[in-house]
């Protein structure tokens, strides 16, 4: 038995499913979770002392790589003046600041522990500012785990939402309606059927949680004029793209500026830190200037806001991006043709350092129906190959890829190599 297993086996006794996250569990793809011991620059090390080149890299937020020598000595400095003070420090304000800067249409910010609560206080927000019940989300995109946010689409395009687990109201569920990524005209059914009820529209710029589903050209900016036309709030979860798509996010991209972002993963450098932000006449309206409620003991914590700005200093130099971006596109476009000579039907997607490939004779995945629908047994087996090549990918099909600064062109190649010997073994 090897130490992951021995220690899975420990773990289900006493932390439901052996994971403090589901994911981690490998319930899509089956197999024991590998333990992780340490992790360092692209790679991780499992407790069996297995290395394996990472592209999870912590679900996003290791844009830097593991283990970055400033960030780690950043979180020593802090910890030797305390843990927490639960009173504010000038840290807040530069992390402010820099978030301001390098994100424009976050003119004021609030920083979280989490992107689930980040995008939950930007909800209560945004209704509290219209003053309106429902919100508009799309199929496929995650947005955490508060209440109206685990919610799926009903049975017709434009029914009430319904809960997607149990313990969800019904009655919170109403509020939700879901409609299809990259499709416009759902989402002007939706305010044709409720024009004066929607508080706000929440979207992924870029979906990161069903694969990896750039919006279509338009889209976002359809969404924009909707939301001037109907008065709501236009609210980016740029918890996966903040930081990672471009500098400022999946708005600087693709050039569309929303009224609120929520921010996590990489602003923490690693840490438990998420942020929401926008508009200042909309950002007032939270407590203590105004009087929707939102508060947090450990927010703005001077640990994790160390880790955070010295992740960002880094990442904010000139040029940061260039080699992640350029070995992104090598690597996703090297599975595509790999798989294609081994006369594997697939399809990819990318965006600046994220990436996603399809198991599909689709020629352009743009949706969520699409994405259910490719190969998940082949996906599986191509998972397991990898894992034993010492690459480690997100174990489930529904998940975005990342590269980090670390992954550098010889650590792509060496992940086409084994690419290329694990698509010689799986079944056509
Ligand atoms: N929004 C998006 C787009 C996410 O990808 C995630 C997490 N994967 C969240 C929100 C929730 O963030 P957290 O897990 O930190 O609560």
């Amino acid at each position: 038995m090897s130490k992951s297993e021995t220690l899975f086996a420990r773990a289900q006794q006493t932390i439901p499913g052996g994971v403090n996250s589901p994911v981690r569990a490998f319930k899509a793809v089956g197999g024991t979770p590998r333990f992780i011991q340490k992790a360092d620059g692209p790679y991780m090390w499992d407790v069996d002392g297995k290395r394996y080149i990472d592209y999870i890299q912590s679900w996003g937020p290791m844009v830097l790589g593991h283990n970055n020598a400033e960030v780690r000595e950043a979180v020593i400095s802090a910890a030797e003046n305390g843990l927490s003070y639960g009173a504010p420090t000038e840290a807040e304000i530069i992390m402010a600041e820099l978030v301001s800067e390098t994100v424009p249409s976050m003119e004021m910010v609030r920083m979280v522990n989490s992107g689930t609560e980040a995008t939950m206080s930007a909800i209560r927000l945004a209704r509290g500012y219209t003053n309106r019940n429902k919100i508009l989300k799309f199929e496929g995109c995650y947005h955490g785990h508060a209440d109206s946010l685990l919610v799926k689409a009903g049975s017709g395009a434009l029914t009430l939402g319904v809960p997607s687990s149990p313990g969800v109201p019904e009655d919170f569920a109403q509020h939700t309606l879901t409609v299809e990524f990259n499709n416009l005209a759902s989402v002007q059914a939706a305010f044709d059927q409720y024009p004066e009820d929607i508080a706000c529209i929440i979207v992924e710029p870029v979906a990161g949680n069903m694969n990896c589903i750039p919006p279509v050209p338009g889209f976002l900016e359809g969404l924009r004029s909707i939301c001037d036309k109907y008065k709501s709030v236009l609210i980016f979860d740029e918890v996966m793209t903040g930081f990672r798509v471009a500098k400022g996010g999946a708005q600087a991209h693709y050039q569309v500026t929303p009224d609120l972002t929520c921010l996590g993963k990489v602003i923490g450098g690693g840490m438990p830190v998420g942020a929401f932000g926008g508009k200042r006449d909309i950002i007032t309206h939270i407590a203590p200037t105004g009087p929707i409620y939102q508060a947090g003991t450990l927010s703005g914590n001077p640990v994790a806001m160390a880790a955070g700005l010295a992740a960002l200093s880094q990442i904010t130099a000139e040029g940061f991006y260039d080699s992640i971006f350029e070995n992104t596109k090598i690597l996703a476009e090297g599975i595509r043709d790999l798989a294609h000579s081994h006369g594997i039907p697939m399809t990819i997607n990318y965006a600046g350092s994220m990436f996603g490939f399809f198991f599909t004779d689709v020629e352009k995945v743009t949706n969520y129906q699409q994405a259910i629908n490719c190969n998940t047994k082949q996906f599986n087996q191509f998972y397991h190959g990898m894992l034993e090549q010492g690459v480690y990918l997100a174990p489930a099909s529904f998940e975005a890829g990342f590269v980090s600064k670390q992954h550098t062109k010889d650590i792509v190649d060496a992940t086409l190599q084994a690419v290329n010997t694990v698509f010689a073994s799986i079944e056509k």
